[in-house]
C-alpha cells in the first residue's frame, strides 16, 4: 500500500509506504498522509471477520494498510498490543477479553462502545498502545532512536507515556501546564518512574507548552540532530488503528452482515470519527456517522452549514470536556480530501485560506451537495447539557459516564428518533468518569467510580521537572537527557 498527501506531494521516497511515514507527522507539503485508495472489504471477509478476536481483527484490517511489515511480525505486534491485561478496566459484567465491549443502555438500540479500558482510561490508548509497539519494532529494525516531544493538557500525554514506557529506542519528553491538570491526571503521568519518560511541567498554560514544541520542531538543525519526533493526532498509524473498533463495534451490535449500524462520536480534532469515515468507505455498513462537539463547535458548524471556520485562541472555550477544546480540527483535511473528490489542488487552495487564519465556504460549490453521500449528522452540547446527561444516564441506566461521552450521548438522544428502528446506535465512550471527577461531583454529588488498581495513585511518588516556559531551557533539558 502506497501513501499520498492530501496536498499532492508526499515527499521522498516519492511513493512512501507505511513504515516510511510512521515516525513522521505532516507530509513535506504540509498535507496529511492517506492511503492511495481505501481497501474494499468483501462480503466474504465481513462474514469471516465476525467471529474474530480483537487482535485477529486488528491484524486482518491493518494488514491491508501495512504491507511493508512481514505478516507474521505484524500479527505478533497485534497479539501483543490487544490483550485483556492491557485493556483491563472493563466495567463489572463486561468481558475485558472483548477489548472494546458494548454496554447496552437500551438493548439492541442504544449502546456504549467502551474504548476507555486501557491503561490511561481514555480511547487514545486504543491507537497509542499499537503505536508504541510499531515504533519499537521499526526502530529496532533500523537501529535508530527517536525522542518524542509533545505537549499535553491531559489525555494524549499520558496515553503516549504509557505506550512508550520501557520501549527500546524511544524517549518521551512531555510538556504539561504546571498545576492545570487534575490531581488524577498529574498522578497518572508523573508517577511513571521509567528512565525513558521525562515529564516537564511548564509554569504557564497549555498554549505555552504547545508553542515550545512548535519552536523546537521549527529549529530544523536541532530537530535533526536530536531526532525529535511527535505522536500527535494527525499520525496516520493512529487513525488506522482506530478503524478496527468500528468493525468490532459493528459485529458486536448486529446479528448479521445485512444489518446497518450508526455511530455517535465525541469529536475534537476529527481523528476518531475520521477512522469511522474510512471504515464506511471500506464498505462497513454504517447508516450514519454522528459527530458531537462541545461549545467548541467548529465541526458541528461545518456539517450544518458547509462553512469551516477555525477559531482564534481567544474564541476557544475552556470547557468541562477539555479534550475536545480545539480551535481547529487537525484531521479534518483528510475528510475534505475525500469530499472534494480526492483532488489535492482543491485541498491545497482551501487550506491556503485556513493556514492564513481564514475560513472556507463550500455552500456554493458542488462539493456541498455531495456532503449527503457521506452520511454525517452532527450536534453540540454545553456544560448544562453534560450535567443533565450524566444525571439522566446514571438515573435511567445505572451507568456513570464521563463528560466527553456525555457530549456524545446528548447528541445521540437527539438523533435516535430519526434512525430506523433496526439500526442500533453506538456512542463511543472516549474516557472513564474518574478522569473528570470534578464534573461528576457537580452532576451527581458523589465520587466517580475508580478502577481498583488505580486506588490511591495520587499518593505515589512523582517525578517531574518544573520549568519556566522557555524554549532554550527545554532544549537544554533534552540535550542533557539523551
Ligand atoms: C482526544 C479525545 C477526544 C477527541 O478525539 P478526536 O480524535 O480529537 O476527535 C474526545 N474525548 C476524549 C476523552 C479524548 O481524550
Amino acid at each position: 500500500m502506497k501513501y499520498i498527501s492530501t496536498r499532492g506531494h508526499a515527499g521522498q521516497p516519492a511513493n512512501p509506504q507505511f513504515c516510511d511515514i510512521l515516525l513522521g507527522g505532516l507530509a513535506p507539503d504540509g498535507g496529511l498522509y492517506l492511503p492511495e485508495t481505501y481497501p474494499q472489504v468483501t462480503r466474504a471477509e465481513l462474514d469471516a471477520w465476525r467471529s474474530l478476536s480483537y487482535a485477529e481483527l486488528a491484524f486482518a484490517i491493518l494488514s491491508k494498510f501495512i504491507t511493508d511489515i512481514p505478516a507474521a511480525d505484524l500479527k505478533a505486534i497485534c497479539d501483543k498490543t490487544y490483550t485483556a491485561d492491557t485493556y483491563r478496566h472493563a466495567r463489572a459484567g463486561d468481558d475485558p477479553a472483548d477489548i472494546t465491549p458494548v454496554r447496552w443502555l437500551e438493548q439492541g438500540r442504544l449502546g456504549l462502545l467502551e474504548l476507555s479500558n486501557g491503561p490511561t482510561l481514555a480511547f487514545k490508548d486504543m491507537a497509542m498502545q499499537l503505536l508504541g509497539n510499531l515504533f519499537e519494532y521499526v526502530l529496532d529494525k533500523r537501529g535508530e532512536t527517536i525522542n518524542i516531544l509533545g505537549a499535553t493538557s491531559g489525555d494524549t500525554g499520558s496515553a503516549a507515556e504509557y505506550a512508550m514506557r520501557g520501549k527500546h529506542g524511544v524517549r518521551v519528553f512531555m510538556l504539561s501546564p504546571h498545576g492545570k491538570m487534575s490531581a488524577f491526571q498529574r498522578a497518572q503521568m508523573y508517577s511513571l518512574q521509567d528512565d525513558n519518560i521525562h515529564n516537564i511541567a511548564v509554569t504557564g498554560m497549555f498554549d505555552d507548552a504547545q508553542d515550545i514544541v512548535k519552536a523546537v520542531s521549527n529549529d530544523h538543525a536541532f530537530k535533526a540532530k536530536y531526532k525529535i519526533g511527535a505522536v500527535n493526532s494527525i499520525n496516520w498509524a493512529r487513525v488506522a488503528a482506530q478503524i478496527v473498533y468500528y468493525f468490532k463495534g459493528y459485529f458486536a451490535a448486529t446479528g448479521n452482515n445485512d444489518q446497518q449500524v450508526a455511530f455517535c462520536v465525541p469529536s475534537g480534532n476529527f481523528g476518531n470519527i475520521c477512522a469511522g469515515h474510512i471504515a464506511r468507505q471500506m464498505g462497513l455498513p454504517v447508516a450514519k456517522l454522528i459527530l458531537a462537539t462541545n461549545e467548541n463547535d467548529v465541526l458541528d458548524e461545518f456539517f450544518r452549514s458547509g462553512i469551516y471556520r477555525p477559531r482564534k485562541t481567544a474564541e476557544t472555550y475552556v470547557t468541562s470536556s477539555p479534550s475536545m477544546d480545539i480551535s481547529k480540527a487537525s484531521n479534518f483535511e483528510r475528510f475534505v480530501y475525500d469530499l472534494v473528490g480526492r483532488n489535492p489542488e482543491i485541498v491545497a487552495s482551501l487550506w491556503k485560506q485556513v493556514d492564513a487564519g481564514g475560513a472556507f465556504d463550500l455552500t456554493s460549490t458542488p462539493h456541498f451537495g455531495r456532503l449527503g453521500d457521506f452520511a454525517f449528522a452532527s450536534g453540540r452540547s454545553t456544560h448544562a447539557d453534560r450535567l443533565a446527561t450524566i444525571r439522566k444516564v446514571y438515573a435511567d441506566y445505572a451507568t456513570m459516564v464521563d463528560t466527553h461521552t456525555a457530549d456524545g450521548l446528548k447528541v445521540a438522544f437527539e438523533q435516535l428518533p430519526s434512525l430506523p428502528a433496526d439500526v442500533p446506535l453506538l456512542v463511543l465512550e472516549t474516557a472513564l468518569p474518574v478522569k473528570f471527577a470534578e464534573t461528576i461531583r457537580e452532576a451527581l454529588d458523589q465520587e466517580p467510580e475508580r478502577p481498583a488498581d488505580l486506588a490511591g495513585i495520587e499518593t505515589l511518588p512523582q517525578r517531574v521537572e518544573v520549568m519556566a516556559p522557555d524554549v532554550e531551557a527545554v532544549k537544554a533539558f533534552i540535550v542533557a537527557h539523551v
